[in-house]
């Protein structure tokens, strides 16, 4: 048995390399990540190839080591050199990620110490950590002192987080289920209905309020429908307005959602993942407006904070219902979990093996200061409001809408020819090109292109060569 031991921990020794073999990995992945961010600014913002990353297949997980420096390689060519580049200040599809290198290195840092932020007992300072980050969120969304909620991986398992909250607090059984009406706009993300099924409560009725000519939730018809409801014997009970739709930035009345929320006892649980950040700053405040009025609200640190992927919160006012709905007792542990000083993030998710997730917006928020993410996200609303303003003195352009945020919507009218199909061709020659990366959606049935501002590294050139390149596709096209 001894000699067996012996035999298995030579080998196994392997999975922890001395700080000689250390070295020699730092200074690699050093070295691939700075190469990575020096080509960063010329880097293509989208690489369409023919079966992306399928190279992959050439690099089995084998059963001795690869060297290194042929892991990169393969790492470089078959997942950072394809799709999306979700670094790039040229990203300007969907809602941009950006991944601030100070939370890459908060997420570096978490996962080399592995402090476990799941429990307080175990990870104090990890938890504390967590805590800090959602009180402070929670405030700059105007939110109550004592306000909680969770780091979760992204907004729509926060939105679950959210939903799960706000059927605990109305005390909904399964069977009340086919009469709790959820109200949201025709413009709301598709992951709220996908939360509410993967919660069980895909019997729920949900009504698609229609929105105005800006794409806002319209408070007199989302009251028609509550009052249909309540005729019809049903339970009106959440409430998700939208501040900042995906597909145009439109930010739902929230002040006339809670007003409306109040009157009928819905439990208001807004959807901020792209637009909710924007309260951090003043020109905002205003169109934010009620944002501090919700039972709950999801933002997305990933989208409107900077960090990596993998980081969307829920802030809950009423602390009660979020513990109640993820509560749990275990003999394993030391204690039961609302004995602690502190609570722990186990209480609010169904997570409990929990990452240090904190770390990557605490980090970046320690060493550059809140001021400069305020700078940022007011830098993106002009920004959004100078590409307009550029688009509507184009000739053949509707500029769509006035952002309300940082997206903008609009389409080239070309004098002949399918518009559709024109704009359709305008996208696919610019993500052929890779140099700027946009996206499409569809307003009032016709296609519409998207440009979304919102990623760290997008200043005044990136917008300016999106347009060039918006120009130039349609003038080729045409
Ligand atoms: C991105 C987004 C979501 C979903 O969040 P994920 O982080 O992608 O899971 C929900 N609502 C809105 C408005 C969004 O923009």
């Amino acid at each position: 048995m001894l000699t067996q031991l012996k035999h298995l921990e030579a080998q196994s020794r392997a999975l922890d390399p001395d700080t000689e073999v250390r070295a020699g990995l730092w200074e690699a992945a050093r070295a691939y990540g700075e190469a990575f961010l020096q080509a960063l600014p010329e880097a293509p913002a989208f690489v369409l190839r023919e079966h992306p990353g399928a190279g992959l297949a050439d690099l089995p997980i084998p059963e001795a080591g690869r060297p290194f420096p042929r892991i990169l390689e393969t790492l470089s060519d078959q997942v950072d050199g394809v799709g999306a580049n979700g670094a790039s200040g040229r990203h300007l599809a969907f809602i941009p990620p950006s991944s601030l290198f100070a939370g890459a290195l908060g997420d570096l840092l978490a996962a080399i110490t592995n402090r476990y932020a799941g429990y307080f007992f175990a990870g104090p300072g990890a938890v504390r950590m967590e805590n800090q980050v959602i009180a402070w969120l929670a405030r700059e969304m105007g939110l109550p002192e004592g306000s909680s909620g969770n780091l979760a991986a992204g907004g729509s398992m926060a939105h679950l987080v959210g939903i799960c909250t706000a059927r605990e607090a109305a005390g909904l059984k399964a069977a009340d289920y086919p009469r709790a009406c959820v109200y949201l706009s025709d413009q709301a993300h598709h992951c709220i209905e996908k939360a509410l099924r993967v919660a069980g409560m895909g019997e729920a009725p949900v009504r698609s309020i229609p929105t105005d000519s800006e794409f806002r939730l319209r408070p007199e018809a989302l009251e028609a429908a509550i009052r249909d409801d309540l005729r019809a014997g049903l339970r009106p009970w959440l409430l998700v307005p939208t501040a900042g739709t995906t597909n145009t930035g439109a930010v739902d009345p929230l002040d006339a959602c809670a007003d409306l929320a109040a009157r009928y006892g819905l439990w208001m649980h807004t959807d901020g993942a792209y637009g909710a950040a924007f309260a951090l700053t003043e020109p905002r405040k205003a169109t934010l407006g009620g944002l501090e009025r919700s039972d709950s609200l999801v933002l997305d640190p990933h989208k409107g904070l900077f960090t990596p992927l993998g980081l969307g919160a829920v802030l809950v006012r009423h602390l009660d219902p979020l513990r109640k709905a993820h509560a749990f007792r275990a003999d394993y542990l030391p204690s039961p979990p609302e004995d602690l000083e502190e609570l722990s993030p186990s209480e609010t998710t169904l997570e409990f093996s929990k990452h240090a997730r904190a770390l990557r917006l605490w980090l970046p928020l320690q060493l550059h200061g809140a001021a400069a993410f305020r700078a940022a996200l007011e830098e993106k609303l002009l920004l959004a409001r100078y590409a307009h303003a550029r688009l509507k003195e184009l000739p053949n352009v509707d500029p769509g809408p006035e952002p309300q945020l940082s997206l903008l919507a609009f389409r080239f009218l070309p004098p002949a020819g399918d518009a559709d199909a024109f704009n359709q061709a305008v996208l696919n020659r610019l993500t052929a090109e890779g140099r700027v990366f946009l996206s499409g959606t569809r307003l009032g049935g016709a296609f519409h292109l998207r440009m979304a501002i919102l990623s760290a590294r997008t200043h005044k050139d990136q917008v300016d060569e999106a347009l060039a390149c918006l120009q130039e596709a349609a003038l080729t096209l045409a």
